[in-house]
């Protein structure tokens, strides 16, 4: 065993050397391949979760871009909303009663007032659907009560119910605190009819009353209150009622009035008569044929499209 091992030694020294450089060339490129691969697996893995992070950074960057449209919508509609307030109160404070708007728009607001009987109040949301026409209502609270179903149907239509108060008093004639009670009457019956809060900026004295030049007194007295309630009062520039007193009052001599009174930016007043209402397909064609186009009051005074 000796000699073998011996012999071996002897004659292998060289190879031996040789064999250990070997080895260690070996191991170091196995090392060296160990080394790549594990790198390249790092790397592997390390791409893979930078793939990742960018997947996800996207997905982060779109909802990012998601949020950001949805604020700025957000923004466009608090800003029109503001807008809004503003021309409101503008009005709510103005000295200048509101007899019609702007004159330079082609737009005439169709106000209808009081209320009439059931197939009355029908008929007039009948010819407003089939003219396509939004208009502002001014029913008394009693009248909202007696038709809560007529009401609801005009709301989701797309008309404007605009405070009358509840009873149709003359406001002169009664305390402050009987008119804030004839306000909050006809707004609790509309909210009780439409099913939800509901609130109108526009208010219409009942026969005007309290709100005629030469009654600046009252007007004084009853502004404020109007204006605690949020809203303005509305008159017209466009009536019939007093304008044909003493004259026959048909269809076709109202049609006749109207068409040749009304220009941009009038208010025209008409009532839940048989005439006035008969009248109203006629009045409707007649001033798009001038050129001018019926709304609500909102449209025309707000610039605000009706909803
Ligand atoms: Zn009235």
């Amino acid at each position: 065993m000796v000699a073998v091992e011996n012999r071996y030694n002897t004659r292998s020294r060289q190879p031996k050397k040789r064999s250990w450089a070997r080895l260690v060339i070996f191991l170091f490129l196995m090392a060296v391949i160990g080394a790549l691969g594990f790198f390249s697996m790092n790397q592997h893995a390390a791409l893979q979760s930078l793939e990742n992070n960018l997947q996800s950074l996207e997905e982060q960057l779109t909802r990012v871009e998601e949020e950001k449209s949805r604020l700025e919508e957000q923004y466009d509609q608090l800003y029109e909303e503001n807008e809004k307030l503003r021309e409101e109160n503008k009005m709510m404070r103005s000295e200048t009663l509101i007899e019609h708007g702007d004159r330079e728009t082609n737009k005439v607001a169709i106000t209808i007032d009081d209320g009439g009987t059931e197939a009355i109040n029908n008929l007039t949301l009948d010819y407003l659907k089939e003219y396509g026409v939004r208009a502002t209502l001014f029913p008394t609270g009693i009248n909202v009560e007696s038709y809560p179903e007529t009401w609801r149907r005009a709301v989701e239509e797309g008309h404007e119910l605009g405070n009358h108060s509840y009873s149709h008093p003359y406001l002169t004639n009664l305390s402050e605190e009987q008119v804030r009670a004839e306000l909050s009457r006809w707004q609790e019956a509309v909210e009780e009819a439409v099913g939800r809060s509901y609130h109108t900026p526009f208010f219409r004295p009942p026969y005007g009353d309290g709100f005629y030049s030469g009654q600046s007194y009252h007007r004084e007295r009853l502004q404020p209150i109007v204006a605690e309630k949020g809203m303005f009062p509305i008159m017209w520039d466009v009536e019939l009622v007093y304008a044909l007193r003493n004259q026959a009052y048909s269809s076709d001599r109202i049609v006749e009035h109207v068409l040749n009174q009304a220009q941009g930016g009038s208010i025209v007043l008409l009532h839940f008569t048989e005439a006035d209402i008969k009248a109203l397909p006629r009045i409707i064609n007649g001033l798009r044929e001038r050129g001018l186009e019926p709304c609500s009051l909102r449209e025309l005074l707000l610039a605000e499209p009706q909803t």
